[in-house]
């Protein structure tokens, strides 16, 4: 049993764990950026909508205001109609009456036309607020779970650093720069399977010599092409119920 491969081959489990674990750290953070943007803006929007709906809200009393005015007006006229004293003054009250009921016309369709922009706009209010709402209580339960996580990932993480270093420990110090320098340029993968002739992190095939060593597993096989530690899964020391010793 070549105890140094299985422990390259531990090595590499501790180190895609962390790297894994770091990834989904990293990928709670930028869900809660995102949610945290998407609730800014939703806000922001909000915010917009509602000072349209106080300045349609100040038009509406503006118009209201002024059909009061001219209800008052109205009345006159009607008051003077009642008492009209020539012809003159008869043709000019009813031109002004007519005036009046243009303009009642003209600001009550107004007023109604902003009215109901004002009832849609408020349902729109009503859904942006709930959908608020809804991101808010996102944002609180995505906090709580990245709290608990990054508690959590803090042991897990020490936990793998003490096995990573029993591990260097344990290896050649040669090994290990080997390991640190293929990992540094390699994206982390250093200790890949091997199918028959394959290597399967480069996917370029290897001399038969090297799979023989390989089904021997006595010593440490490298891929002429990429530098990987190579092994392979079909041998004994390889499968699920070998126990490496410390
Ligand atoms: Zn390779």
């Amino acid at each position: 049993m070549n105890t140094t491969l299985l422990k390259l081959k531990k090595l590499q489990e501790v180190d895609d764990l962390v790297r894994a674990r770091h990834k989904a750290m990293a990928e709670s953070r930028t869900l809660l950026a995102v949610t945290s943007t998407k609730l800014k803006s939703g806000e922001n929007n909000l915010a917009e909508i509602r000072r349209l709906q106080r300045d349609e809200e100040a038009k509406h009393r503006d118009l209201e205001g002024e059909l009061k005015i001219l209800a008052v007006k109205k009345k006159s006229n009607e008051d003077r109609l009642a008492t009209f004293k020539n012809n003159i003054e008869y043709i000019a009250l009813i031109k002004e009456a007519n005036f009046l009921a243009k303009r009642v016309d003209e600001i009550e369709n107004k007023a109604l036309v902003i009215l109901e922009q004002l009832e849609k706009r408020a349902a729109v209010i009503d859904t942006m607020e709930l959908a608020l709402t809804q991101i808010r209580d996102a944002i609180t339960s995505q906090v709580a779970d990245f709290k608990a996580d990054e508690v959590a990932s803090q042991n897990y993480l020490a936990d793998l650093t003490t096995q990573r270093v029993a591990l260097t420990e344990a290896i050649e110090p040669n090994l290990i720069k080997r390991y640190e320098e293929i990992a540094e340029t390699k994206g982390g993968l250093v200790v890949t399977a091997a199918l028959n002739s394959l290597c399967l992190a480069c996917r370029m095939s290897f001399p038969p010599q090297i799979y023989n060593e390989l089904q021997r597993n006595q010593k440490i096989s490298v891929c002429p092409n990429c530098g990987r530690f190579l092994y392979w899964p079909d041998h004994n020391d390889f499968q699920p119920q070998t126990k490496l010793k410390p």
